[in-house]
């Protein structure tokens, strides 16, 4: 399983393959943390393996940066392609971003599980649930919070 991570001691981001029951080395500070052999499999997360979570949700694995630079190259040469340039750069980028797969990704450590499908109830990300697991809202809470929603959006 292809997982794209940060380390909890020094903040680095970095990419690595996950082993069930193996460990994860930070490439700089060399903390580790240890990875469930349970949980998941090289298609589907059901717990974090990492942190134990079992609150994942739904990304496209999409670089951001890539598409915003083909529409940028294809502006560039609208002089000299009469437009077609950028019409044709923005073609290539809904192909790669149909072309990509969802990822998932852990809400409280954030981990991208890059080979991952997401399974049912595994949705798009969710602020109000980041916010319960990461900062300790109560589920309470949010449970009143998304009655009350439904509630207004009746109305
Ligand atoms: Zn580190
Ligand atoms: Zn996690």
């Amino acid at each position: 399983m292809r997982i794209r991570t940060q380390c909890r001691d020094c903040g680095l981001p970095f990419n690595e393959r996950l082993l069930a029951g193996g460990e994860l080395v930070c490439p700089k500070c060399g903390a580790t943390r240890a990875v469930a052999a349970e949980g998941w499999s090289e298609r589907q997360v059901n717990a974090c393996p990492i942190c134990g979570c079992s609150h994942l949700y739904r990304q496209r694995d999409f670089n951001r940066g890539l598409g915003c630079l083909l529409v940028a190259v294809g502006a560039v040469l609208v002089p000299w392609t009469y437009g077609l340039s950028l019409i044709l750069l923005s073609l290539v980028d809904l192909w790669l971003y149909r072309r990509l797969r969802d990822a998932v990704v852990c809400y409280r450590c954030d981990t991208v599980y890059r080979d991952a499908r997401p399974a049912t109830g595994q949705d798009d990300f969710d602020l109000l649930k980041h916010d319960v697991l990461k900062y300790g809202k109560s589920w309470q809470e949010v449970e009143e919070i998304e009655a009350r929603r439904g509630l207004s959006s009746d109305g």
